[in-house]
């Protein structure tokens, strides 16, 4: 759930455990580049206010990850984005997590985006390697790569789920990175 008292120095721990492949890529995109372009923040940031990050939280979590900005650049630059998405600013509106079908279908990404979906929208060669890398067996990477063939996308990411959580019960088909989150961490509602 979004009880909002998670705290920016256990973003890392969390997205690591829980997250989905999306969201993992995103963050270790910005804990390697220091840096993450306006579609990758707000995919990221978003699913971060979902989770349960607070604004202030939020802020410092984001400062301490672009080290590569001043001071005075992050609060020009950035730091009315973070909180507009937060409805603190314009129209104050809340605005809500990305959905997977929304992240696969629109805003596809460009070089040097990270945003999107993996299953989507990685080489196949890339996906294949970052399955590897995260140690899934050669027999379910191929499945998974079959289904990524078939544009299965949100399969993939089920069967990916089912094999990186092997004591889970059986779960229905993943329809939000928030949704995963909440699975991995044990929190259903229903
Ligand atoms: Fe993220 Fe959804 Fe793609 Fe899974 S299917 S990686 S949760 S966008």
């Amino acid at each position: 759930g979004s009880g909002g008292d998670l705290k920016a120095a256990d973003v890392d721990m969390v997205v690591k455990q829980h997250a989905p492949l999306c969201m993992q890529t995103l963050h270790n995109a910005l804990c390697q580049n220091k840096h993450l372009k306006h579609g990758g923040r707000m995919q990221y940031g978003l699913f971060l206010k979902a989770i349960g990050l607070p604004i202030k939280e939020a802020l410092s979590f984001w400062q301490t990850a672009f080290t590569i900005k001043t001071e005075e650049q992050f609060q020009k630059e950035y730091a009315y984005n973070i909180r507009h998405n937060y409805g603190l600013e314009g129209k104050r509106v809340s605005y809500t997590a990305y959905s997977c079908s929304k992240i696969i279908k629109e805003n596809s990404p460009s070089s040097g985006d990270y945003h999107g979906c993996p299953f989507r929208h990685f080489s196949q060669g890339n996906l294949e390697a970052t399955l590897y890398k995260n140690k899934i067996p050669v027999n379910q990477v191929k499945e998974l790569m079959n289904l990524v063939r078939g544009s299965h996308y949100q399969m993939a990411c089920t069967k990916y789920f089912e094999i990186t959580h092997p004591d889970h019960e059986k779960i229905s088909i993943i329809e939000h990175p928030n949704t995963y989150y909440e699975l991995s961490l044990g929190e259903t509602d229903d």
